[in-house]
């Protein structure tokens, strides 16, 4: 099972948490319904570039966490892609 001392989100909760960051919602725990999230690292501003490295979010209300990679930026609108559909 679990890790000592580490309370992980069941999963659906987990999921629901990691729906709300990727669309920048404000986070609620879904265990406890505080907004005691910690991310990590922290929110970029719309403007910055997509992040890659995994994001950890920790409820310091109830000490349960979660983690999820970002998805990778979209491929067409990338410079070194080989698809180029303005050819
Ligand atoms: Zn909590």
């Amino acid at each position: 099972m679990g890790r000592r001392g580490i309370k992980e989100f069941r999963a659906p909760e987990a999921l629901a948490l990691v729906a709300a960051d990727r669309d920048r919602k404000p986070l609620v725990c879904p265990s406890c319904g505080t907004e005691s999230i910690t991310r990590s690292p922290k929110r970029p501003s719309p403007s910055a570039t997509p992040e890659l490295a995994r994001i950890d979010l920790h409820c310091s209300k109830c000490g349960r966490s979660a983690a999820y990679l970002p998805s990778a930026p979209d491929p067409s609108r990338s410079p070194e892609s080989p698809y180029h559909p303005d050819d």
